[in-house]
């Protein structure tokens, strides 16, 4: 059953991860950070941290919840179900998983079993697949996510950096909390651990940020990119090992895809004709339909040396 989004089940263990974790850390905000800062520190603290959390939480939410699934799959389902008559005409090429029409930049998602258009990559965070229709909330994500994290580890330093000092923030610590030495000493390992957290995530986070920076200067989407350097690491260690290239196994996953090239697709209702393609047949025929409309007569399989061969119907496995 294909996924349509983030929410549904099985959820992944990272995505329950992310919830908690960020769970823990606003916790850790407002019960330990911000209670004994003086109130000017409060506000700033207080505010900014309250407005990225809100941000990161509603991101999270919008990237998760939306369905990126190809607009093509739904339109050939409604089509073939009789709920809508709405087709998307002019494409070309097939997904032999979903057996459905899909547009040009639509990778097949093997996580969530669905061909999504304009595949960046499939998010284990948050159990879902970033393309055409979450990209940008994903952007807005991890930049909110960035400020939270700035904010999180600015306020935990401060805390913790007036611990050796006469501070107003530290005597307030001593005075709200009426903490001994060693109570003291575990407050501060609770904010240091979670600090800690904090700047590895924010390490990652900001790795991430300058890599799609750098991948829309490019005009490449994640999985490009992957495929762009395992490509170079293979040819580098192809003189030792020259057998098949990773890159080959990533697409047959990723692009189970044919192509059709026929002119006439506009004239051809989806709906009949894939059925027949996808059907499990053993000879590829082509079969003039006394009506007058070849289109509704295609009897093959998806044997694509029969297909490549064949003079009237000519479809080509992608190797873009
Ligand atoms: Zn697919
Ligand atoms: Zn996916």
């Amino acid at each position: 059953m294909a996924r349509t989004n983030g929410f549904k089940r099985p959820l992944h263990i990272l995505q329950v991860l992310s919830w908690v974790i960020g769970s823990l850390l606003a916790l850790t905000f407002y019960l330990l950070i911000i209670p004994p800062l003086i109130s000017s520190s409060k506000i700033v603290f207080g505010l900014s941290y309250s407005i990225f959390s809100v941000f990161t939480i509603l991101f999270m939410i919008i990237c998760t919840i939306i369905d990126p699934t190809d607009l093509a799959i739904e339109a050939e389902r409604n089509a073939k179900n009789g709920t809508s008559s709405y087709k998307i005409s002019g494409l070309t090429k097939i997904c032999r998983i979903c057996k459905s029409y899909v547009h040009d930049n639509a990778k097949h998602c093997g996580y969530c079993d669905r061909c999504v258009d304009g595949f960046d990559h499939h998010c284990k965070w948050l159990n879902n697949c970033v393309g055409k229709k979450n990209y940008k909330y994903f952007i807005f994500l991890i930049l909110s996510l960035e400020f939270f994290l700035v904010d999180q580890i600015l306020g935990s330093v401060y805390i913790m950096a007036g611990i050796n000092k006469k501070w107003e923030e530290y005597e307030n610590i001593l005075d709200n909390y009426d903490m001994n030495d060693s109570e003291i000493y575990g407050y501060m390992t609770v904010i240091c651990f979670f600090c800690l957290i904090a700047l590895g995530l924010f390490i990652s986070n900001t790795y991430l940020i300058l890599m799609h920076i750098y991948l829309n200067y490019k005009g490449w989407s994640t999985y490009q990119y992957i495929l762009i350097i395992r490509e170079s690491k293979a040819k580098k260690n192809q003189r030792t090992a020259p057998e098949k290239l990773p890159i080959d196994s990533i697409k047959e996953y990723y692009e189970p895809y044919l192509i059709d090239n026929r002119d006439s697709m506009e004239i051809m209702p989806m709906h009949k004709i894939l059925p027949n393609i996808l059907k499990d047949i053993t000879t590829i025929g082509y079969k003039e339909d006394p009506s007058g409309n070849p289109s509704l007569s295609i009897d093959m399989q998806l044997d694509e040396d029969s297909l490549q061969s064949n003079d009237n119907v000519q479809f080509q496995e992608e190797t873009k």
